[in-house]
């Protein structure tokens, strides 16, 4: 049994039955503290571990909203969840051909596991500039814009489940099965849940409560200190019903429930629900588009075609990450994730997103 499991069998024999969100929180803390889950090695791969030019197109992109904010010359880069810190460490490089924002960045990282930060320490060693780590987004600087990014961030926060079951809302609860051996799911009755309901009983609905918090503090420094906040990751507009709860292992599907905490738990991202929390505090809500279609208009395929010239020997490994990243087949990225940016009010349009006038996505 895992130590997480132990905890949580505890927790539920001394207070019955945990939220589903709990249970992600028991696990994924566990999780990202004790490894490096990316790679071949790890559980999952992700964009800018397939390809230098995600994070090289990312950071053309801030210096293009840093100079629409109006060149301030003195801004904040700031990733949330930065993994081995590739992203960052590709973006910043490739923002050196604007040398003038990257005088004015200082760097911060959120991320909450120890052996990752040493990773992202290691990488970014070279680049020059300290990072600063935050444990959340309530330290990061206060008197600066802040330009923001989050690459499957969102799907690693631990969401609510709710169920429609005999003409109400019951919570999704993991709790122990009828012979108290195995961790099983159940539904409990809930009253903190106001929705309609559906028509089809069974129907279930995500609600990212901590993810949609973490958007509002974000949305409350950004108003009063300008910048912008970029978000990609696998999920969908909205509304929307279904189970997206899932585990990964070496790179395979498992049971949610199967050995806490060593599985990767993710679920997909309802960014409906950051972006009302975002333009509840004033925010300017952009997108959603595919990030396919958002690479490709920020000049993936003229990066791809640059960097195979200069390398022949690597252009079939180029061509095969350009088509990972923005292809719609099986296990490609294109279409199944999305992208969508937040900015300070002040700034209506952003380059390669469509605004959202109605702050209704248009997904
Ligand atoms: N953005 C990276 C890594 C994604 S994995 C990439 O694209 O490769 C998710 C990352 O979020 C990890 O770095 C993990 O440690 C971090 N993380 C997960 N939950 C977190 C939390 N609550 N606060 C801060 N970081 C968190």
């Amino acid at each position: 049994m895992t130590p997480t499991e132990r905890r949580i069998r505890d927790e539920i024999v001394l207070g019955g039955p945990m939220g589903v969100e709990h249970y992600m929180a028991l696990c994924l803390n566990h999780y990202y503290a004790s490894r490096d889950p990316l790679g071949a090695a790890g559980d999952f791969t992700t964009a800018p571990e397939i390809s230098q030019m995600f994070g090289e197109l990312i950071g053309l992109w801030m210096a293009e909203c840093w100079h629409m904010a109006g060149s301030p010359a003195s801004a904040a880069w700031v990733e949330l969840g930065p993994g081995r810190g590739t992203l960052t460490m590709d973006a910043l490089r490739a923002a050196k051909r604007v040398p003038a924002f990257i005088d004015a960045l200082d760097v911060h990282l959120v991320e909450t596991s120890p052996v990752l930060r040493e990773k992202q320490r290691e990488m970014l060693q070279s680049f020059g500039k300290a990072p600063v780590w935050h444990d959340s987004v309530v330290s990061l600087p206060e008197d600066r814009p802040l330009f923001v990014v989050a690459n499957e961030f969102f799907d690693a926060l631990p969401i609510q489940q709710y169920v429609a079951d005999g003409g109400q809302w019951r919570r999704r609860c993991v709790g122990l099965d009828e012979e108290g051996e195995a961790l099983c799911f159940g539904l409990f009755p809930s009253e903190d849940i106001v929705l309609p309901l559906p028509p089809q009983g069974g129907a279930v609905l995500e609600i990212p409560a901590q993810g949609a918090d973490l958007m509002r503090q974000l949305a409350r420094r950004l108003v009063k200190q300008g910048g912008v906040v970029l978000a990609i990751d696998y999920g969908y507009g909205g509304p929307a019903y279904g189970d997206s709860l899932q585990a990964l292992r070496h790179h395979k599907f498992v049971s949610a429930l199967d050995n806490p905490g060593e599985a990767d738990l993710t679920a997909h991202v309802g960014f409906q629900y950051l972006a009302d929390a975002a333009h509840q505090e004033g925010m300017a809500v952009h997108g959603l588009v595919s990030q396919g279609a958002f690479l490709q208009r920020l000049g993936l395929d003229i990066r791809a075609e640059t960097l195979m010239r200069a390398a022949p020997g690597e252009a079939e490994n180029i061509s095969l990450a350009r088509a990972r990243l923005v292809g719609t087949g099986p296990g490609e990225m294109g279409e199944l994730f999305k992208v969508m940016a937040l900015s300070c009010p002040y700034m209506p349009e952003l380059p390669g997103l469509p605004p959202c006038p109605a702050h209704r996505l248009n997904r």
